[in-house]
């Protein structure tokens, strides 16, 4: 079976964890990662998302955190700052930057984020092949008012920096609309028995993976069955402020919502909470299978039952 997923960081990383423990010896992988969150900082290209999967399922991830190596020590960063360089408030390790080392040492030799990807991966070994959405540059930027008026920042300093503090206004994927599907995308997606979208964020790692011109198109069109699973549970996400980014968007921090703005055209099933149950209704009148499991990521084992829900529903709808 060929199962494509669409992810963000931690929360695309924890489940695709699961996922692989869910799946049959000969089933592939295909994950579609999100590079809007990627940003330029001390001259070197750092992708968040495509790093948190690679280190998740490599191996290599700091658990606790989520994000970044484990056994992290930080003398590059005291440097920098030593120096008056910033910014401080985005946390490179020293074992992080040798990969940002690595892969901005390749795009400045001429290799495409797709290939550089692929290079990295042959070291982490992540068990699942790892395409960036695209190799043109997308970087999500948001709308906010503060004191210093009405202006743009990137999405790493709304979210690292401000902590999502701000409303945000707008969220706006610079590049998007001139970015080409990296190679491989599109063809994976067509080619899918199943595809997934991970219980990531539903705005800035999957809506912004939508938004490269021919993807969205692609999974409405595809033969495979797609499944979600909510970020959004009782009301809140798990962890972060997905809540805030929705609103930008004119939705409800509620796992039905989510459901509907993905709407029918995309998905094909849903899961919900067990806490959410009240909300399959709804979802399945819009036209999306809905059941109610638990969702939690708390370890390995109760992820790999999500998958395994995921794909037990995308086999029902199939029919
Ligand atoms: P990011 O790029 O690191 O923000 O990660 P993603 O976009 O892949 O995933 C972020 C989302 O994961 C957040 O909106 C969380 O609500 C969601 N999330 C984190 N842990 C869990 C969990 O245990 N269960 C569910 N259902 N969602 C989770
Ligand atoms: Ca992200």
């Amino acid at each position: 079976m060929r199962i494509v997923a669409l992810a963000g960081g931690i929360g695309g990383a924890r489940f695709l964890r699961g996922l692989k423990e869910a799946v049959a010896p000969g089933d592939e992988i295909t994950v579609i990662g999100n590079t809007g969150d990627d940003i330029h900082l001390f001259g070197l290209k750092v992708c968040p998302d495509l790093d948190t999967v690679m280190y998740t399922l490599g191996g290599g991830i700091h658990e606790e955190q989520g994000w970044g190596r484990a056994d992290e020590t930080w003398s590059v960063k005291e440097e920098m700052k030593a120096y008056g360089v910033g910014p401080d408030w985005f946390g490179l390790g020293d074992r992080d930057f040798a990969t940002h080392i690595v892969r901005t040492q390749m795009i400045s030799a001429g290799y495409p984020l797709s290939a550089v990807t692929e290079a990295l991966c042959h070291r982490w070994q992540p068990g699942v092949r790892l395409i960036p959405m695209s190799d043109d540059r997308v970087e999500t930027h948001v709308r906010i008012t503060d004191e210093q008026g009405s202006r743009a920042v990137h999405f790493q300093e709304y979210w690292v920096r401000l902590h999502a503090e701000v409303a945000a206004e707008a969220i706006v994927p610079v590049g998007a609309d001139t970015a080409k599907p990296a190679p491989g995308v599109l063809e994976a997606i067509a080619e899918a028995d199943v595809i997934l979208f991970p219980p990531s964020n539903p705005v800035v790692s999957v809506g912004t993976i939508l938004a490269v011109p021919g993807i969205r198109r692609a999974v409405a069109d595809a033969a495979a069955p797609v499944v979600g699973l909510s970020p959004i549970i009782g009301g809140a996400p798990v962890r972060g402020m997905a809540d805030k980014v929705l609103a930008a968007v004119g939705v409800e921090a509620e796992a039905g919502a989510v459901a509907r703005h993905y709407g029918s055209d995309l998905l094909d099933g849903w899961l919900v909470d067990t806490a959410d149950e009240s909300a399959v209704a709804a979802v399945e009148e819009a036209g999306i299978r809905c059941r109610a499991v638990p969702l939690l990521m708390t370890d390995v084992p109760a992820t790999a039952a999500m998958a395994r829900a995921a794909l037990q529903l995308a086999a029902e709808v199939r029919g």
